[in-house]
C-alpha cells in the first residue's frame, strides 16, 4: 500500500490541476483559491463524481466564498479565549488544544478557515510547551481536546510525544482527538499509528463525515482499526446546504456511521465563519430534520443538533419542541405526531 504521505504529496492545490479531471471554468475559482487555499488529495478526489456534487462542494473553492459580507473571521472568539496561543479554554473542565495547522484536505466550510493552512497558524514547539504547561497548572482541566488543523497530519512520533506529555499530567483524565483523517485520508490510520494511540487510553476520537458517499471501504477499514484498539469513535457532522441538508441524506449517513462503529455525536448548525455563508441553512431545517429522524431510526444513530453560539458562548442544543403544555399533566407530541400526556408528581421546581 502506498504510504499516506506519498498520497498526500500528490494532492492538487490549484483549480487548473482540477480542470484536468473535470470540465468546468477554473479561472472563476482562482480568486477564492488565493484567499482560502485548496488541497484535495488523490483519495478524496477519487470520491468526487461530478462538478458541484456534495463532495465537490466540500473540497473545491467557490467564487461565493468571497461574496460573504455576513460572516466574520473568528465567530467563536477563539483567539480571545486563548490564555496561550492555540489553546482555547472556554468551558470549566476541558480545553481545546490546536497542535497542527495542516489537514489532508482543506474543507471549504472549515470553522477555522481564518487560520488553517495559512501563515496565521504556525505551531511551534514553544506553543506546544506552553499549552502543556497551561494544562498542568490548571487542575480543573479534566479533558483535553486535541485538534488543529488535523492532529493526525503529525508524525506518529510527534503525536506519541504530545500524548505522552499530556498523560503525564495527573489531572488530565480523558484525551479526545478531533480528526477528519478517517474520512479524508483513511490510509493515515495505520497499524503503527493505532499502536501509538492505544498507549494513551482513555482516548476518544471524534471524526467528521458529512455525506454517505464518504463511507467507503477504506474509511470502514480505518474506523475498524481504531475501534478494534478500544478507541470509542464519535462523529461531528456539519449541516451543509446543498451537501447533506435533507433527512434522507442524514439518515443514510448516521445509520452508515453506526454500522462502522462510529456514534453520531454532534450535527452542527453552520458557524458564522467568513467565506462559508453559502453553506448555512436556516435553523428550522436542522430542527425539522431531527424531528423526522428521532424515533424513526435507532437512538444510537441520533446526534445532538448543536449551535456553537457566536462570541464563544458555547454549544447550545437545538431540539425539536415536543411539549404542548405544562400543568398537572405534561402534554406533548410523540415522534409520529400523536398527542400524549404524563401526570406530574408534585410541584415544579
Ligand atoms: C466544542 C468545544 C469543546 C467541546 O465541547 P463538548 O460539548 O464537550 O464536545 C471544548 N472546548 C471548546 C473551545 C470547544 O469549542
Ligand atoms: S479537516 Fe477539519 S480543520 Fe481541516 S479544513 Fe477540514 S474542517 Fe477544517
Amino acid at each position: 500500500m502506498t504510504h499516506w504521505k506519498e498520497i498526500l504529496q500528490k494532492s492538487i492545490d490549484t483549480p487548473a490541476e482540477l480542470a484536468r479531471h473535470f470540465d468546468f471554468d477554473c479561472s472563476a475559482l482562482e480568486a477564492a483559491n488565493a484567499s482560502f487555499p485548496m488541497r484535495i488529495n488523490p483519495y478524496y478526489l477519487g470520491l468526487i463524481q461530478s462538478v458541484k456534487d456534495p463532495l465537490w462542494k466540500q473540497a473545491v473553492p467557490d467564487p461565493t466564498e468571497l461574496l460573504d459580507s455576513v460572516c466574520i473571521p473568528d465567530p467563536l472568539d477563539e483567539e480571545n479565549l486563548s490564555p496561550v496561543p492555540n489553546l482555547v479554554h472556554k468551558y470549566p473542565d476541558r480545553v481545546l488544544f490546536l497542535v497542527a495547522s495542516e489537514c489532508a484536505m482543506y474543507c471549504r466550510f472549515c470553522t477555522r478557515k481564518r487560520k488553517v493552512a495559512s501563515s496565521e497558524m504556525i505551531i511551534t514547539d514553544k506553543m506546544i510547551d506552553d499549552g502543556i504547561g497551561y494544562i498542568s497548572k490548571n487542575p480543573t482541566v479534566r479533558e483535553v481536546l486535541i485538534s488543529g488543523g488535523d492532529p493526525l497530519i503529525l508524525s506518529d512520533a510527534r503525536l506519541d510525544s504530545i500524548l505522552g506529555r499530556l498523560r503525564g499530567i495527573p489531572t488530565v483524565e480523558v484525551i479526545r482527538i478531533g480528526t477528519r483523517m478517517p474520512c479524508t485520508l483513511p490510509m493515515r490510520i495505520t497499524k503503527e499509528l493505532v499502536a501509538v494511540l492505544k498507549k494513551h487510553h482513555p482516548l476518544y476520537i471524534n471524526t467528521h463525515f458529512n455525506h454517505p458517499r464518504e463511507l467507503t471501504t477504506e474509511a470502514t477499514a480505518a474506523c475498524s482499526l481504531l475501534a478494534d484498539s478500544g478507541i470509542p469513535l464519535g462523529c461531528q457532522t456539519v449541516l451543509l446546504k446543498g451537501v447533506n441538508d435533507t433527512p434522507e441524506t442524514l439518515q443514510k449517513l448516521f445509520l452508515g456511521l453506526l454500522r462502522m462503529r462510529v456514534k453520531p455525536y454532534y450535527l452542527f448548525q453552520g458557524d458564522l465563519t467568513r467565506g462559508t455563508n453559502h453553506f448555512r441553512t436556516h435553523s428550522s431545517i436542522g430542527i425539522q430534520i431531527m424531528r423526522q429522524l428521532i424515533g424513526t431510526i435507532s437512538g444510537m444513530a441520533i446526534p445532538t443538533l448543536a449551535l456553537d453560539a457566536p462570541g464563544g458562548k458555547g454549544k447550545i442544543p437545538l431540539t425539536p419542541d415536543y411539549i404542548i403544555s405544562r400543568g398537572h399533566q405534561l402534554i406533548f407530541h410523540n415522534y409520529c405526531g400523536q398527542t400524549c400526556s404524563y401526570p406530574e408528581n408534585g410541584d415544579p421546581v
